[in-house]
């Protein structure tokens, strides 16, 4: 499968989902018999572990579908990176999403730390320090601050992205993996595609 068929499938599959007619296909006894001894997902989407955003359900797929790793914003680390390396070269997954969304909270905190000018304690901090280049760069820009900065958030973990894992910008090179950017809308369940 290439990435644009890859695409395709998963956009058909949010189509069911925000018309209310989900096919809840691969979930059944049967099918977990066929995948118990091997894997291959057409999509790797790395997306917030916002409780209202779980890409199976928003996709319309089952098990063995998607492979999928989610941080609060979709912040990536090291395990992130490695995850991907592993989708990529071990699974030869065609499509890596980013996938935000409305009123992420991890964004909403990241933009009051930019205006209070502190961060926060913890790793929560490190967190929200990863979203500030997203915030510094739409912060003088029109319109909704939270949702410029959403945007902004997918595009920036893109690059970061391709420029960590290597398997990923040689892929996108080579044309065998593409990448996309996507936010989901929490009011219309829209899915908008980012370049
Ligand atoms: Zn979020």
């Amino acid at each position: 499968m290439t990435g644009d068929e890859a695409l395709r499938q998963l956009m058909e599959g949010h189509q069911r989902y925000l018309r209310s007619q989900p096919l809840h296909q691969h979930q059944e006894a049967g099918w977990r018999a066929t995948l118990a001894f091997s894997q291959h997902p057409f999509a790797l989407i790395l997306g917030c572990g916002d409780s209202r955003v779980p890409p199976e359900i928003i996709f319309d797929q089952g098990l063995g579908d998607l492979f999928v790793i989610r941080t609060a914003g979709h912040v990536p680390d090291t395990a992130v990176f490695g995850s991907i390396e592993y989708g990529l070269e071990e699974l030869k997954i065609p499509l890596v999403m980013v996938m935000g969304h409305e009123r992420c909270g991890a964004v909403q905190a990241a933009v009051k730390a930019m205006d209070a000018g502190e961060s926060s304690p913890g790793y929560l901090g490190d967190l929200i320090a990863a979203i500030m280049p997203a915030v510094a760069q739409v912060k003088d820009q029109p319109g909704d601050i939270i949702d410029n900065v959403v945007r902004a958030n997918v595009r920036l973990v893109m690059r970061k992205l391709k420029a960590h894992v290597p398997s990923l910008a040689v892929g996108i090179k080579d044309d065998r993996v593409k990448i996309v950017g996507a936010r989901h809308d929490l009011d219309t369940g829209d899915i908008e595609l980012l370049g």
